[in-house]
C-alpha cells in the first residue's frame, strides 16, 4: 500500500510528488496513458512563470518531470473510481488502452487532474492550436501585441479575455453564438466602453482557417443567413471548461460546475482525499497557483497521515 497516490501528472501533481517524495513519503503518480503536463503541454510560450520566461509549456513540465526523478514511482493509466473503506482508499484504474485493469491501495489521494478547456469543434481548431488558435489570453495573448484577435465565447472567461486582450492587441473581435452574452454585467459594461473590442453576435463559427498559421474564422451570421468572415492573426477559444472529475463523484464534494470542492489547504469532505491544481474550486487557475497547491496539499496530507489530524 502507497502512503500517497497522486492522481495527474501536470504541474500540481509534479509539484504534490516532488514534496511528498522529500518527506519520504512513499508515492505512486498516475497519468494518463503516459502523458505528463495535461494542459500546460499545449502552451506555446509559458511566460508568466517566475524564473523560466520563455520556455514552451512542454520544456518547462519536462524540467518538472526531471526534478521529481525517481522520489516517487510513475504509471500510466486511466482512473475509473476512487473509494474509501476503514481508511484504506481504492484506486481503479485502466491500463494499456483500456485492456487491463489494475486496482492500488493507499492511505491518502491527491486529485490533480486538472480541467480542460471545452472545444469549438469546428474545422482549424486542432490544426492551429499552438499556431494561432489559444485557450488562454494570460498565456499567450502578449504574443498578438498590435494585432488583430478573435474571442470565442459570451461567458465572463470570453469576456475577461477580450478586456485582458485589449490592453495588448489593436483590435478584439468577441464573437458569440447568441445575441445576448452570458457573462456579468459589470464585464459586459467595460467591453462596450473599451474602444477597440467589437461585439460579434448570432455568429456561429464554422471554421478557423489560415495556412500555416491562423489568418481568421468564417461564420454563420444568423440574421443574415449568409457565411461571412472576420480576418485576425489570432483565436482564443473561450466557451467553458471541465474538470476531469468524473471518477471521484461519487465521493467527493463538486460544486455545479464539477470543480472539487476544497480549501486554500486543498482539503476535501472526504478525510484523506485532497484536491490540487485546476481541478479544485479556486479563482484562478494558472501555473504558479497549480504549483502552490502541489506544496499545500503535501503538507495537508502529512497531517493527516502522521498526526491524523484535518
Ligand atoms: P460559461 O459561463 O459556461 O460560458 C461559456 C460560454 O461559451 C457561453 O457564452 C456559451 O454560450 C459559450 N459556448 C459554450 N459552448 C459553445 C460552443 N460549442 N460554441 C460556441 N459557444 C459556446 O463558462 P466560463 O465563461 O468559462 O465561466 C465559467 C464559470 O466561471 C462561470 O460561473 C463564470 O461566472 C465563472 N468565471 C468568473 C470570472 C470572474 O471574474 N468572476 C471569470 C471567469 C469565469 P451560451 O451563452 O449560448 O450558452
Amino acid at each position: 500500500m502507497y502512503d500517497m497516490v497522486i492522481i495527474g501528472s501536470g504541474a500540481a501533481g509534479l509539484s504534490a510528488a516532488l514534496y511528498a517524495g522529500r518527506a519520504r513519503l512513499n508515492v505512486l503518480v498516475i497519468e494518463k496513458m503516459g502523458v505528463t503536463g495535461s494542459q500546460i503541454i499545449y502552451t506555446d510560450k509559458v511566460d508568466n512563470y517566475l524564473g523560466f520566461p520563455l520556455l514552451s509549456g512542454y520544456e518547462l513540465i519536462n524540467k518538472f518531470r526531471e526534478h521529481v526523478g525517481d522520489l516517487a514511482e510513475f504509471i500510466s493509466g486511466d482512473v475509473t473510481s476512487v473509494s474509501k473503506k476503514e481508511d484504506i482508499f481504492k484506486i481503479q484504474l485502466k491500463e494499456n488502452g483500456g485492456r487491463d485493469k489494475r486496482e492500488v491501495k493507499a492511505k491518502t489521494v491527491i486529485v490533480a487532474t486538472g480541467a480542460i478547456h471545452r472545444k469549438l469543434k469546428v474545422p482549424g481548431e486542432e490544426k492551429f492550436t499552438g499556431r494561432g488558435v489559444s485557450y488562454c489570453a494570460t498565456c499567450d495573448g502578449a504574443f498578438y501585441k498590435s494585432k488583430d484577435v478573435v474571442v470565442a465565447g459570451g461567458g465572463d472567461t470570453a469576456l475577461s479575455e477580450a478586456l485582458y486582450l485589449s490592453n495588448i492587441c489593436n483590435k478584439v473581435y468577441l464573437v458569440h453564438r447568441r445575441g445576448q452574452l452570458r457573462g456579468s454585467k459589470a464585464y459586459q459594461d467595460k467591453v462596450f466602453a473599451a474602444d477597440n473590442i467589437e461585439f460579434v453576435g448570432n455568429a456561429v463559427i464554422g471554421e478557423i482557417i489560415g495556412d500555416e498559421r491562423v489568418e481568421g474564422i468564417e461564420y454563420h451570421d444568423k440574421v443574415s443567413g449568409y457565411t461571412k468572415s472576420i480576418s485576425a492573426d489570432g483565436v482564443f477559444i473561450a466557451v467553458g471548461m471541465q474538470p476531469e472529475t468524473d471518477f471521484v463523484k461519487e465521493v467527493a464534494e463538486l460544486d455545479e460546475y464539477g470543480y472539487i470542492e476544497a480549501g486554500e489547504d486543498c482539503v476535501t469532505n472526504v478525510r484523506g482525499l485532497f484536491a490540487a491544481g485546476d481541478v479544485r474550486k479556486k479563482p484562478l487557475r494558472q501555473l504558479a497557483c497549480a504549483v502552490s497547491d502541489g506544496a499545500v496539499c503535501v503538507k495537508s496530507a502529512e497531517d493527516y497521515i502522521s498526526r491524523n489530524i484535518l
